[in-house]
C-alpha cells in the first residue's frame, strides 16, 4: 500500500526505503550510488554544534512577562511600561557540567531570559544567585578551568577548585551562597532568578538610575540536601529538565514576580559598597525591592535543538531605556556572548527563528555563512536611496558606562565597607537558620574532604575563618576530626 506521506531526501525527492541500502545482490557490497544512504549518514555526523564551554547542560521554556506596576519614572523601555505584555524565552542551566552531566550537581544555575520586545530583543542573562565568584572578566577563563577537568586524568578536582577560590578571596560570598541550601535547588521552579549585574535605566526625561533585577519564585524556595542530590544524580540525571517540562505540560505554569532595586545615579560614587562589584549585593535595607510585574512560563519547546540548544542570549542585547554599567564582569560578557554564538552556531545565528526579534530588523548586515534573508539594496550607509538611518533619538543610551579619566589595569576603587568577607559573613550569621548553618558546615566539610591537598586545605580553613570564625572552626573540626 502506498504511503500518503512518503519520506523524501532533504531535497524533497521521494525515497524508496529507510530499511535497505542499495547493494549488488542481496549479500553484495553497498553501492556509492545510494546517495540517500550517504546523505542520511553525513547529516547524522553533523547533528551537533559545539556544546557551550560553560552552561552546556540546560533546558527551557517559553512564556510571557506582564508589567503590573508603574516604573516608568525609572525607565522608558517599552517592555517595562505599565500593562505591557511581552513574549519570552528562558533557558536554565548548570555551569560547570557538560551536556550529559547531572542536573543536581552543586553549582549556580544560569537563568537566561529573552524578551521579544517591540523595540528589539532584550536579553537578561543572569543566574539564580545575586552575586558571582569574581569581579573582573579577565579571570573568567581561569575560574572556569579550575571548575572543569584536569589536563592529565580528565577528572574534576576539588584541590583545583579550592586552590582557585582561596587565591581569589572575592569568591567567598558566592561560595558561601553555593554551599548553603540554595546551592542545589529542588527544581528550577523553586529558585529565584537575578540579573546579578548592575545595569542602568534611563527614563523618558533622560534621567539615569542604577538597577538590579530580582525575579522571586512564586512556587516558594525548595532545595535538595547533598545526599538527596547525589542520589538523584544517579536516578534521574535530567531531573530539572523533566520537572519543568512535566509541570508545564500538566498546565502548572510556574511564575516569578519581578522586583528591582533602584539606586539614584549620583549615589554610586560614594555608596558604602562598590555598586558595580558583582561579588556584592545591595542590601535590601539600603535599596528596597520595587515590584514591576509577573513572569510566567506556559509553553514547552517543540524542538529542543532548534529552540534551546541554538537559543542565543547576549547581555549586549539592551533596548532603549536600559544600558550597561561599569561592572567589569558585565563589560566582558558584552563581548564574549555574541562571540560564542558566532563560533558555535555561525555568523547568522540571529536569523534562526528562536533568535529572531519580532521588531523589524533594518540592519546593514549582509551575507555570511547560511544567510537566508534576502538583503536588498542599498547595502551601505550613508546612502541617497532611502536606506535606514541610525538616529540618536531612538538608539540606546551608552553614556552610563562610566568612563573614568585614565586607562589603567587596576582593582575597583574601594568604597568604605568594601571587603571580601563582610557580606558572606552576614549571609552565614544573619540569613542562614541554625539548621541551614549546620548543613552548610557539612556541605563545605564534605567538599573539602575529597581530594584537597594539605596546603590548600589550610588555605581553605583560613578562608572560612575569615568569613566567620566560629563557622570556620566548626568546618575545621569536621574535616580534621
Ligand atoms: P536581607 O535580610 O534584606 O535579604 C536577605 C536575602 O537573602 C533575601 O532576599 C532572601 O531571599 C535571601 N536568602 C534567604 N535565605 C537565603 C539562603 N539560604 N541563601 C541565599 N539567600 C538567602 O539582607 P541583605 O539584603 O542585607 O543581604 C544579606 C545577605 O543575603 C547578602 O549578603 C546576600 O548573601 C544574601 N542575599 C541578598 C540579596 C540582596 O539583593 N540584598 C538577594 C539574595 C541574597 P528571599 O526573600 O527570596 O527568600
Amino acid at each position: 500500500m502506498s504511503s500518503p506521506r512518503p519520506t523524501t531526501t532533504n531535497a524533497g525527492i521521494p525515497v524508496a526505503s529507510d530499511d535497505h541500502s542499495l547493494t549488488a545482490g542481496p549479500n553484495g557490497p553497498v553501492l556509492l550510488q545510494d546517495h540517500y544512504l550517504i546523505e542520511k549518514n553525513a547529516q547524522f555526523n553533523r547533528e551537533r554544534v559545539p556544546e557551550r564551554v560553560v552552561h552546556a547542560k540546560g533546558g527551557g521554556a517559553f512564556g510571557f512577562f506582564e508589567v503590573t506596576e508603574d516604573v516608568s519614572q525609572f525607565t522608558k523601555a517599552a517592555v517595562f511600561q505599565p500593562g505591557a505584555k511581552t513574549e519570552t524565552l528562558v533557558r536554565y542551566s548548570s555551569v560547570a557540567g557538560e551536556l550529559g552531566s547531572p542536573d543536581t550537581w552543586r553549582d549556580p544555575r544560569g537563568t537566561a531570559i529573552k524578551f521579544y520586545t517591540s523595540e528589539g530583543n532584550y536579553d537578561l542573562v543572569g543566574n539564580n544567585t545575586p552575586v558571582f565568584f569574581i569581579r573582573d572578566a579577565i579571570k573568567f577563563p581561569d575560574f572556569i578551568r579550575s571548575q572543569k577537568r584536569r589536563a592529565d586524568n580528565h577528572l574534576r578536582d576539588h584541590d583545583m577548585q579550592w586552590d582557585f577560590w582561596t587565591q581569589c578571596p572575592e569568591s567567598a560570598h558566592q561560595v558561601t551562597w553555593l554551599m548553603g541550601d540554595r546551592g542545589i535547588p529542588r527544581t528550577w521552579r523553586n529558585m529565584n532568578m537575578y540579573g546579578s549585574h548592575t545595569y542602568s535605566w534611563i527614563n523618558a526625561a533622560g534621567e539615569k538610575f542604577w538597577v538590579k533585577y530580582h525575579f522571586k519564585t512564586d512556587q516558594g524556595h525548595d532545595f535538595l540536601t547533598q545526599a538527596e542530590a547525589d542520589r538523584m544524580a544517579g536516578e534521574d540525571a535530567d531531573h530539572h529538565i523533566r520537572d519543568l517540562w512535566t509541570a508545564i505540560k500538566a498546565g502548572e505554569h510556574p511564575s516569578w514576580t519581578l522586583y528591582v532595586q533602584v539606586m539614584p545615579f549620583e549615589d554610586a560614587a560614594d555608596y558604602r559598597f562598590n555598586p558595580f562589584d558583582l561579588t556584592k549585593v545591595w542590601p535590601h535595607g539600603d535599596y528596597p525591592l520595587i515590584k514591576v510585574g509577573r513572569f510566567v512560563l506556559n509553553r514547552n519547546p517543540e524542538n529542543y535543538f532548534a529552540q534551546i540548544e541554538q537559543a542565543a542570549f547576549e547581555p549586549s542585547n539592551m533596548v532603549p531605556g536600559v544600558g550597561a554599567s561599569p561592572d567589569k564582569m558585565l563589560q566582558g560578557r558584552l563581548f564574549s556572548y555574541p562571540d560564542a554564538h558566532r563560533y558555535r552556531i555561525g555568523t547568522n545565528y540571529m536569523d534562526l527563528p528562536v533568535n529572531r526579534p519580532i521588531a523589524p530588523v533594518n540592519s546593514y548586515a549582509k551575507d555570511g555563512s547560511m544567510r537566508f534573508s534576502i538583503d536588498h539594496d542599498p547595502v551601505y550607509a550613508p546612502n541617497s536611496y532611502g536606506g535606514p538611518r541610525a538616529d540618536a533619538a531612538y538608539g540606546t543610551d551608552d553614556s552610563a558606562a562610566g568612563v573614568e579619566q585614565e586607562v589603567i589595569r587596576s582593582a575597583y576603587r574601594l568604597h568604605s565597607e568594601d571587603d571580601d568577607f563582610g557580606q558572606p559573613g552576614t549571609l552565614v550569621r544573619t540569613v542562614f537558620s541554625d539548621e541551614e548553618r549546620a548543613r552548610f558546615v557539612d556541605n563545605v566539610a564534605g567538599h573539602l574532604s575529597k581530594g584537597v591537598s594539605k596546603p590548600i586545605l589550610e588555605k581553605a580553613l583560613d578562608y572560612w575563618r575569615s568569613v566567620d570564625k566560629d563557622t570556620g572552626d566548626k568546618i575545621a573540626d569536621k574535616v580534621q576530626g
